[in-house]
Parts: structure tokens; sequence; C-alpha cells
């Protein structure tokens, strides 16, 4: 039987290191500063918002949130993305997606300045990434990192199998399981015989949206799961991309769904808000 994978604990430890960092810098002076863009009104949109800015008031960041309307023009988004860029009390921002249809979301990501990319979005961040110099990199990526980290095993010289292939989770946890000595494989949904390369892996990341996609019994004894997925079922309820009471028997470690990833990728924003404003401050990114 597996041992669960406590996010909402982990994110706590995470939090507390970020507010320590808060006040070091609140002592030089510094009050470190997180704008949300928010476009519309998509409701998970909004409970991601509401939880990014009370978190940001717990560990001491200032958050400040931009709503502009659905029907908002790309050039109102972009102003406002520009005049974020300039503004000294914002060390870094974040535009909540998906964005309505209308609007070119590639452009507005790559509008925003890499020193305040916060969610590590844009090219120049997730270049840095990929030639193994990471400056900010998007939060569930790294959270997913600080789950795996949590329960011990090394990962040198591993197989980790990661199954999607996303800009923000499955190519960045990718890259940064390789930084660690891994050897990954990236499995998407062209794939073929999926459960052959799942079977082999001693850590496995599925970041699909398809409810138990990857059953119990496709998991490798003693691995390690972490399980991405948030997919609403018909009776509202919340479960990931993992057949979870399959999985557990056979897995040394596995994250729950809700409980497991989710709670990491509002930490780690926490967390690249505090390094960006000491970036901007001149103390470094470690500072
Ligand atoms: P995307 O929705 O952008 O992409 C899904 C990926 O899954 C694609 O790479 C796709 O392949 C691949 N895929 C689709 N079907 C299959 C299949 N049958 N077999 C193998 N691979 C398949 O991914 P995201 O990473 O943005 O989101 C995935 C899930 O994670 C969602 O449920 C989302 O809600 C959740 N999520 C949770 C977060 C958290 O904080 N916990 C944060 C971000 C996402 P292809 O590229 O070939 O189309």
């Amino acid at each position: 039987m597996g041992e669960l994978i406590d996010g909402r604990k982990v994110s706590r430890d995470v939090l507390g290191r970020v507010a320590d960092r808060v006040n070091a810098l609140k002592s030089k002076g510094i009050s470190p500063g997180l704008g949300i863009v928010k476009v519309g009104h998509d409701p998970a949109s909004e409970v991601y918002v509401r939880t990014k800015v009370k978190k940001a008031k717990k560990v001491g960041i200032n958050a400040r949130l931009y709503e502009l309307d659905e029907n908002a023009s790309q050039g109102q988004v972009m102003d406002l993305v520009l005049r974020l860029n300039r503004d000294p009390a914002t060390h870094g921002f974040i535009v909540q997606l998906p964005l309505p249809g209308h609007l070119d979301t590639d452009a507005i990501l790559n509008a925003v300045a890499p020193q305040k990319d916060v969610d590590g979005f844009h090219p120049c961040n997730l270049g840095l990434l990929a030639i193994g110099k990471p400056r900010f990199v998007p939060a569930t990526a790294v959270g997913i990192m600080t789950l795996i980290d949590s329960t011990g095993v090394r990962l040198q010289g591993k197989h980790a199998v990661v199954v999607g292939r996303s800009n923000i989770v499955g190519k960045p946890v990718a890259m940064l399981l390789l930084q660690r000595h891994a050897t990954v494989t990236v499995c998407h949904s062209r794939t073929r015989d999926l459960q052959r390369h799942v079977r082999d892996a001693d850590v496995l990341v599925v970041s699909v949206g398809r409810p138990h996609l990857i059953p119990g019994d496709w998991v490798r004894q003693g691995a390690v799961v972490i399980d991405v997925g948030i997919n609403r079922l018909p009776d509202g309820s919340l479960t990931g991309d993992v057949d979870f009471d399959g999985a557990i028997e056979r897995a040394g470690f596995i994250t729950p769904v809700p409980g497991g990833v989710g709670p990491m990728t509002v930490a780690h924003l926490m967390d690249n808000t505090a390094r960006a404003a000491a970036l901007a401050s001149g103390i470094g990114l470690d500072g």
C-alpha cells in the first residue's frame, strides 16, 4: 500500500519559507507586489484568482487584481500588460488563463516583461529552463518537483514518464526531471502503447485532463505517482487522471486529487513573486 503525498502540508511548508523571505525583503524596505489580470468571468478562474489573492495576503505579498470586461479588446489587455511592466510596485504579474477566445493569448503572454513573468510562460523563461538555467519556472512544474522531493526518492538515473506535453506542465516538468538526471519519456495523444511506457515508470507524472486515463494496474510496484489532472465528475466531485484506488495498491507514493498538486501551484507562484521582488531589488534570485 502506497504512502499518500499530502500536497496541503507540503504547500504550507513552502508558503512558510516564502513568508520568511517576504519578511526579510520588507526589512530591507521592499514590499513584494503581485498583479493578477483577469479578463471576463470564467468560473474556474474566479476560484483560482480568489485563492491566489488570499494566499498572497497570508504570506505578506501585496496582491492587486485587475479585472477587465469579457469583451475587452486586445489593445486594452496589452495596454494593461505594458502598464504593469512599467509599474515599480508590481514585481511580478500573471494573466489568468484561459482568456476569452477573441484575444490572442500568445501575443499577450509574450508582452509580459520576462523579469516579471512569475507564471514562467514567456518564451524567454521557457528557453532558460530548456538550456538548464531556469529563472521563473511554471509553478505547477516546480510544485511537482517539490512533491517528489518530499518523498525522499532520489531522481538520478530513475526512469520518469510524463504523460501530457502542455507548455505549462508536461514540457517544463520533463525539463526539470532531466535537469535532475532522470531519464525522461514524454507521452502524448499520439503515443503508441501508453501502457508499456507507464509500466516502466519509476516516477509517473500525469497531466492530461481525462478521468482515470491510467488504470491502477498499469502502475509499477513502488513508483512515485503524481496526478496533475483535475476532472469534475457528473456528481460534482473532483478526480484525477489516475485511478487512485487501484494505483495506491501498487505505488510507493501517490498524490490525491484534490489535495495533491493543486495547492502546490499557488504556493510556488508566491515563491516566484518573492523571488521577482528580490531580483528587481538587485538582491538576486536566491536572496
Ligand atoms: P492540456 O490540456 O494543455 O493538454 C493535455 C495533454 O494531454 C496534451 O499534451 C495531450 O496530447 C495529452 N493527451 C490527451 N489525451 C491523451 C491520451 N489519451 N493519452 C496520452 N496523452 C494524452 O494539459 P494541461 O497540462 O494544461 O492540463 C492537464 C490537466 O491538468 C487538466 O485536468 C488541468 O485541469 C490540470 N491542471 C492542474 C493544475 C494544478 O494546479 N493541479 C495546473 C494545470 C493543469 P497532445 O499534445 O498530443 O494533444
